[in-house]
């Protein structure tokens, strides 16, 4: 289409923030830093074979690392309320509230309509490598998950059963006793956990690229609620070069859970959904 005259006016317009952090309520860190045991020693350890995935449960008030060991590996992280798996992690509003990546403050919120941070991440040891040369970052909420039904799309028509998407839906099926195709319709967009991605400046592509974690490195939570959540070990490994497939080199992951201190935990409530009447002006 031909250029209108103004169009160099039109693009120089200044963007503004859609949600302005000043109006977010923010996490008390000080409150949170005191609900840390004296002792962080984990009261459960849960090892994530690659290429596949597990279910943990996590009680409002304690904390779960999510640990690299062996070497560099990514891992797509899902959270439902333990006792509604209705209320589950969503991924495009915590993009829009949080920005593309998110680290040490930032929260994970549920959908609608409870709208409400389900975890508060308290601990990043890769905060250091901020936005790169390319724009690209680490813990991203703009990816999704690698799924078979993607590639299906594009890979005209093969099978390949270890995407994140399956090995969630494998997981949650085992720990409710119910299909993988009846599980799958809870499995959601994920916190692309140690996973370096944006979007090429020229195109607009979402790109992946060698994830700078190395063993030892991990991003620590605060439950805010009851949570049950699924970690799938994704076959992308480090996400250098591909993922749906069983060409990249993988490895393990750790959830840990510790204890909170017992007396900051009795202080404290987990957060209310919100308040908004759902009559939708009906
Ligand atoms: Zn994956």
């Amino acid at each position: 289409m031909p250029h209108p005259p103004d169009a160099e006016a039109r693009r120089a317009v200044r963007p503004v923030i859609c949600y302005p952090v000043e109006s977010l309520p923010q996490p008390d860190m000080a409150a949170l830093e005191r609900m840390r045991a004296d002792d962080m020693t984990p009261i459960r350890r849960l090892e994530i074979a690659p290429r596949d995935a597990a279910v943990f449960s996590v009680e409002a008030g304690q904390f779960f690392r999510i640990v690299s060991v062996e070497g560099p590996q990514v891992g797509d992280l899902n959270l439902w309320n333990a006792h509604d798996l209705g209320e589950r992690f969503y991924s495009g509003k915590t993009r829009a509230l949080h920005g593309t990546h998110l680290s040490t403050g930032d929260r994970m919120w549920s959908g609608f309509p409870y709208l409400r941070p389900m975890a508060t991440i308290t601990r990043d040891t890769l905060d250091w490598y901020g936005i790169d040369p390319y724009g690209g970052s680490v813990h991203d909420v703009i990816g999704t998950r690698c799924d078979p039904y993607t590639h299906d799309l594009l890979s005209g028509g093969a099978a390949y059963h270890s995407c994140c998407h399956s090995n969630l839906s494998r997981a949650l099926a085992g720990h409710l006793g119910v299909s993988a195709s009846a599980a799958e319709t809870y499995v959601h967009d994920v916190l692309n956990v140690f996973m370096c991605t944006g979007f090429t400046r020229d195109t607009g592509q979402y790109f992946m690229k060698a994830s700078p974690v190395r063993p030892g490195d991990y991003l620590e939570f605060f439950a805010e609620i009851d949570l049950l959540g699924a970690l799938s070990a994704c076959p992308g490994g480090d996400c250098s070069a591909e993922h749906s497939s069983d060409a990249a080199a993988c490895h393990p992951l750790v959830v840990e859970i510790f204890a909170a201190d017992p007396v900051a935990r009795s202080n404290w409530r987990e957060p209310a959904v919100r308040g908004y009447d759902r009559s939708h002006g009906m």
